[in-house]
């Protein structure tokens, strides 16, 4: 026996010796949790800032980042824990799917691990916990459309709304003093899309250089390009042909292919063929009838001549975004080939007026009265790159965040309003349910109502005291009640007009309690009994 007992332990290789079950759950709950305390300290409107600086060699010199914005800071990290990757990934999800919540959703799953861990100590079994969070889960998600409330579409009111969505998204980000400027900006721009939720058409142009507040909203599409030398600066009433096509082989530029000949004449001969080639080509393209013409390459000096002979305004070069943004702005077929003249009726892009603008020292082009009208661009000023980037993020979320509202419509309070809420409604739930359960579902309501403690307590307040507050002037029904972060107490929502949009906020519950669960479970599952190690 003593043989046997010397050799089981040894099942694994050396290496994998390290994977006990205690260790790896410890493991799992310690790289989560350490996650969510790093971007802990941004959330809410006072949250702090972090720098982030790429390491390793010849990163010395490249740009640093400085961000408010979860998943930015999230994104960048370089974590080698399987569970921290797993909170890594949701708020990345969250970016994407609304674009808001990003901390909150990592700071949410964090907390939910805290609290998972402590029963965990308590002796409860995963499984209960698991059962108990999920009832908990269902109860809050009710409670939290039960609470949001919906307007017209057309109505001053959501117009409001979407205004205070904006500012509230915007307020914990490096512009706060600039946020109802930007509000505003965004809000116009988004209610140009008229429910469309291409964000595509929404061009932000980043130009360093005077103040934030010199950006501006242009109706219009705008390309960071210059128009060709010897073309028309101007033109009015612009047929478009935007296309995707080689214009540069007017000059020989064969690869791979060797071509012998006797003499100079022979060259000359060929670089005749391709330029008879060339202006084929060419032809082809006039019989569009196009007065501009916009190519993603390079376009060489003799179609380029052709072209501008016929009176065509030539922009070569522009790049993929830029030129699928002129498509779709003017309504444009992006072409690689010229067969089908008859067709340009559906293919050319049309737009009232094309000019060369100046902003800041740059000269760009500008597409006003576009057919597809939505199309606008948000042109970004400010002293250095490191402002514009984070202003660009915020931007963008707010964007995102709007696009979202416009579709779903129902907004709730914010400033931590719907998480005390929606803790409310799981104790309530825990006194209705028996066994052990009834305490995962309280953990879970402890878990909700760190997001209002924690934006507390970055803003600097006494959050012990403002938590117990707040939760009386619930209980009073104050059903608009939050935290008012400028003077640090219990104030009006409403007055203060903080809002949000549902689809974060459930959005953020859902993928918070699911990674949680994820990593509760994944634990139960290697938690086997730890191998003992000692020798008989
Ligand atoms: P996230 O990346 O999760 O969006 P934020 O740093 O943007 O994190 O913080 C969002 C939280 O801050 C929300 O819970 C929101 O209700 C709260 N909040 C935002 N603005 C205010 C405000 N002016 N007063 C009180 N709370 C606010
Ligand atoms: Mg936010």
């Amino acid at each position: 026996m003593d043989i046997v007992g010397n050799v089981l332990p040894q099942v694994l290789k050396d290496e994998a010796t390290e994977d006990k079950g205690e260790m790896a759950r410890l493991q799992s709950f310690v790289g989560a949790i350490a996650v969510a305390d790093l971007v802990k300290t941004t959330l809410g409107p006072k949250g702090m800032d972090k720098i982030l600086k790429p390491t390793g060699p010849g990163q010395e010199m490249t740009h640093i980042t400085v961000t408010n914005d979860g998943a930015t800071i999230l994104k960048s990290m370089y974590v080698e824990n399987p569970a921290a990757k797993i909170l890594i990934e949701i708020s990345k999800t969250q970016d994407e799917e609304v674009g808001d919540g990003t901390t909150t959703v990592a700071v949410l799953a964090g907390e939910l691990l805290r609290e998972g861990e402590k029963l965990i100590q308590k002796r409860i079994h995963p499984q209960h916990v698991i059962a108990g969070w999920r009832i908990a889960r269902d109860v809050a998600l009710k409670r939290l459309r039960d609470i949001s409330t919906e307007n017209d579409i057309n109505s001053q009111e959501f117009h409001d709304d979407l205004v205070k969505i904006a500012r509230t998204t915007l307020s914990s980000k490096l512009i706060t003093s600039d946020r109802n400027y930007f509000a505003d900006l965004c809000v116009k721009a988004v209610l140009r899309l008229k429910g469309s939720s291409n964000l595509d058409y929404i061009q932000i142009i980043k130009l360093p250089g005077g103040t934030i507040r010199d950006s501006y909203l242009d109706d219009g599409f705008i390309l960071k390009k210059q128009i060709t030398i010897g073309c028309k600066r101007r033109i009015e009433n612009a047929k478009i042909l935007v296309a995707n096509t080689a214009m540069d082989y007017d000059k020989i530029k064969i690869y791979g292919t060797k071509v012998k000949v006797n003499s100079m004449d022979k060259v000359a001969e060929i670089e005749a063929a391709e330029k008879e080639k060339m202006k084929h080509k060419v032809d082809k393209i006039l019989k569009y009838q196009p007065t501009v013409f916009v190519n993603r390459q390079l376009i060489y000096n003799y179609p380029e001549q052709l072209l501008a002979d016929s009176g065509i305004t030539v922009i070569e070069h522009a790049d993929f975004e830029g030129m699928e943004r002129v498509a779709a702005a003017t309504g444009a077929e992006i072409l690689s080939t010229f067969d089908a003249p008859e067709r340009s009726q559906q293919v050319l892009g049309h737009c009232d007026l094309i000019e060369e603008i100046m902003i800041g020292e740059e000269k760009m082009i500008k597409f006003t009265g576009c057919k597809k009208n939505e199309a606008c661009t948000i042109v970004l000023r400010g002293a250095s790159t490191h402002i514009l980037d984070e202003v660009d993020r915020s931007i963008h979320d707010a964007l995102c965040v709007l696009i979202t509202t416009v579709k779903n419509k129902r907004v709730v309070w914010g400033g931590g309003n719907s998480e005390m809420q929606m803790a409310a409604a799981c104790e309530e739930e825990a006194k209705k349910v028996q066994g052990k359960q009834a305490f995962a579902i309280e953990a879970f309501a402890r878990a909700l109502r760190q997001i209002p403690t924690i934006i507390c307590d970055n803003g600097g307040y006494d959050s012990a005291e403002l938590i117990q507050n707040f939760k009386v002037e619930l209980q009073k029904g104050n059903n608009t009640c939050g935290l008012n972060m400028t003077d640090g107490t219990i104030g009006n929502m409403s007055e203060l007009g903080v809002k949000e949009c549902l689809r974060v906020k459930e959005q953020a519950l859902m993928a918070a309690s699911e990674a949680a669960e994820l990593i509760m479970r994944v634990d139960n599952i290697v938690k086997c009994a730890p191998r003992k190690r000692e020798r008989a």
